[in-house]
């Protein structure tokens, strides 16, 4: 028990990060070292990798110093009750843009070529409803490091149009993207050390993204620090310039950690929070990956290309069938640990599969609804019952209910992409 909260709390330092490591000539299988799954593990995982691994010399094992989690006392009760506690007041209001969709539970299995299109156009609308007044929403700044050229220059753009797609849910009231290449870590350390957010031992989060490669940093990790402050780190590193997924969608993927976290604002680790949900498997990385890529894409064209990309991208060790039994499989795992469990990554693939799915169902941002709802109960205590509920409250059906539709939807979306 002990090591689980131990764990727990680690897993809690970041939420994971999202780095497509992906070529744009699209091989499956892993080609160079920079692919999954070994690499990704530490940066995605950006948490939990370095407290069950030797990484550990990265973000040591006290890394509650950095959000400061005291391990003893935040326990999870696991005494769960059907009522959600007063912890969060946090909910979603109406969005603005109206949500129409052909798709539902009882048809998406034949309807599934329309999704892309559905979810593309949707979030698309969803931004550009929102960006105007979504501007004063989140104090923004992007600091890059005086001897780095980021990819590209429209980094704030790729914040922005994040901030402006999750609008209708809680977000950090400030935050900070701290970019810099592998000689402009000493300068993201001393812009740590000058942030109101610091705290000691939290500079050691500037290495997250530079563990993949000798003195390189291609990674990035993104989620909440101190109290209520988001924070990304992202590596530039100039070969990575021909990767596609940098340019925007991992920004926006970066940005939907700290999202995901916000509702929890006030607990003790706002990252714990939707870490802990027996959801945590699929939608953490699979939500970042699905506004990332949506959000990032400025075509459905281009779209649809990274869509594939991303799918083939991330092979997973040890993990070959994408039936819908083995998917449901993967579904029922509430404990895949980055770094500890591979099927951590199947949340690139399976998991943003899924929520593109949900998202053609109930609109490109309803996933987030189940983090809202979530936090309505303390950090770990949504458990199996209480997740079926909260699904049920957002999409209508319960969870048990959906997985296999889902399964099914996204067991044929990923033979399509592979084998056609
Ligand atoms: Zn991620």
């Amino acid at each position: 028990m002990k090591n689980k909260l131990l764990i727990l709390a680690i897993v809690s330092f970041l939420t994971g990060c999202g780095y497509g490591l992906d070529n744009p000539e699209q091989t499956p299988p892993a080609k160079t070292a920079t692919d999954f799954p070994a690499t990704e593990a530490i940066v995605s995982i950006g948490t939990a990798v370095q407290a069950s691994t030797d990484t550990s010399t990265v973000v040591p094992t006290d890394t509650a110093t950095v959000v400061p989690t005291v391990i003893t006392t935040d326990t999870p009760t696991w005494t769960s009750t059907n009522e959600p506690t007063q912890t969060a007041t946090h909910m979603p209001t109406q969005t603005s843009t109206p949500f129409v969709s052909p798709i539902d539970f009882s048809n998406i299995v034949t309807l599934k070529e329309e999704i892309p299109r559905i979810v593309w156009e949707s979030a698309k609308n969803e931004v550009r409803s929102n960006y105007e007044d979504s501007r004063s929403l989140v104090e923004l700044k992007v600091l890059v490091g005086p001897s780095t050229t980021p990819y590209y220059n429209e980094n704030e753009d790729a914040f922005r149009n994040a901030i402006a797609f999750w609008a209708q849910f809680p977000q950090p009231p400030e935050y900070f993207a701290f970019l810099y290449n592998f000689e402009d870590k000493p300068w993201a350390v001393s812009k740590f050390k000058e942030m109101p957010f610091y705290s000691k031992g939290m500079e050691r989060s500037v290495d997250a993204p530079c563990q993949h490669i000798p003195q390189a940093c291609t990674g990035a990790n993104s989620g909440i620090f101190g109290a209520n402050t988001g924070v990304g780190v992202v590596g530039i590193y100039p070969p990575d310039a021909s990767d596609p997924y940098r340019f925007g969608p991992l920004q926006i993927h970066e940005y939907t950690h700290a999202v995901q976290a916000a509702p929890w604002i006030g607990a003790k680790d706002p990252n714990r929070g939707h870490q802990t949900m027996p959801s945590a498997c699929w939608l953490g990385e699979g939500q970042a990956h699905f506004a990332g890529l949506a959000v990032g894409s400025d075509s459905l064209e281009k779209y649809l290309q990274l869509r594939e990309m991303q799918v083939k991208g991330h092979p997973v060790e040890g993990f070959n069938d994408y039936s819908a039994d083995a998917i449901l499989d993967f579904y029922r795992d509430t404990d895949c640990l980055p770094g500890k469990s591979p099927e951590y990554a199947l949340g690139y693939t399976i998991g943003y599969l899924t929520v593109e799915a949900l998202s053609a169902i109930g609109g490109p941002t309803s996933s987030m609804g189940l983090n809202t709802r979530a936090a309505l109960y303390s950090v770990g205590e949504v458990k199996e019952k209480e997740f079926n509920q909260i699904f049920q409250h957002v999409y209508g059906i319960s969870w048990n209910e959906a997985m296999p539709i889902l399964a099914k939807v996204v067991a044929d979306t990923v033979a399509s992409l592979t084998y056609k």
